[in-house]
């Protein structure tokens, strides 16, 4: 990185300092992704990727050349500089860097929560929760950067969550299975290249009993494996054993959340899905929903055409 002799975001002209737009853009950008956030060293790749020039023809951003930024205190405006931030962003900033008292502001236990809960539909990836510039405003957002066609504040998501909880609580029967026929026994390929040597090894003329023996017993255990007992009925009986004691939730409840919530799946639409911890899935109520039932008419329709035919 070139030497700069004159602090970023600023030029020098009769022995006064001036602030150059573009830079001082930068330096702005700076502190709020640094606020949200974000580390020195992922504002000074995406800086350098970017090709924001940093000095002269030099567009090599470090960790360290933010870090200064970060902590200069001519940023926010004195008797030789003028102002390009704020002392309170200053203050937030620098008291973040050195981790006394708003260090990361460290989350409640309700955002830890919903953080450990919540998963991007797209990569799967765990959900972050951001505030903006100010810090008034939160956002929910896929760190891998999956677009989201909504914004998602604390607010939207409560009100969402409340929303899909209130429809289980009024109607717990959404937790059951439409088909019970789930596969309970599914071979790996492992076990089907078993079963197949198997049958070669006894269809030989003089099969050899103790290989085979060794084999069958091998496949039989991953036989066992391979099943599941459907846990579901249970968990789906206690879950709605414990719904039905619940009223419509006027405010968001996060030991409802705790027990009964896998995971929130959020979609790119910004439509939300939850999956309980019987693994079934209820998503956000739509237009599109109430002609579900159509499925049903059309069943109504084959069978009086059955009966007409
Ligand atoms: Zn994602």
């Amino acid at each position: 990185m070139g030497l700069r002799t004159i602090l970023y975001g600023y030029r020098k002209e009769h022995l006064s300092f001036y602030i150059i737009p573009e830079e001082a853009d930068i330096v702005r950008q700076i502190f709020r992704e640094y606020i949200s956030g974000r580390t020195m060293k992922s504002i000074a790749d995406e800086l350098t990727a970017k090709k924001i020039v940093y000095y002269k023809d030099k567009c090599t951003w470090t960790k360290n050349a933010v870090c200064r930024i970060l902590e200069n205190k001519h940023y926010t405006g004195d008797y030789e500089y003028p102002a390009i931030i704020s002392r309170k962003d200053y203050e937030t900033a620098n008291a973040m860097k050195s981790g006394k008292g708003g260090k990361r502001e460290s989350d409640t236990s309700e955002i830890a929560l919903l953080k450990r809960k919540m998963f991007c539909s797209e990569c799967g990836h765990r959900y972050t929760r951001r505030k903006n510039y100010s810090g008034t405003r939160e956002r929910w957002t896929c760190p891998n950067q999956c677009k989201l066609s909504s914004f998602l504040d604390d607010n939207t998501l409560y009100e969402k969550l409340i929303k899909l909880l209130n429809r289980i609580i009024d109607d717990p029967n959404l937790l059951h299975y439409n088909d019970t026929t789930g596969e309970l026994y599914e071979p790996t390929l492992e076990l089907i290249r078993q079963d197949r040597e198997i049958d070669r090894m006894t269809e030989q003329k003089n099969p050899k009993f103790l290989p085979i023996k060794s084999v069958i017993y091998d496949a039989a255990s991953n036989r066992f494996d391979c099943c599941r007992i459907d846990p579901s009925k249970a968990v789906t009986d206690r879950l709605i054993e414990y719904l039905n004691t619940f009223e419509k939730l006027g405010t968001l409840d996060f030991s409802l959340i705790e027990r009964i919530v896998k995971t929130i799946i959020a979609h790119t639409d910004g439509k939300l899905t939850i999956k309980f911890m019987n693994d079934k899935t209820v998503d956000e109520e739509d237009k599109n929903a109430s002609s579900n039932d159509s499925s049903e008419d059309c069943n109504e329709n084959s069978r009086q055409s059955i009966i007409n035919g």
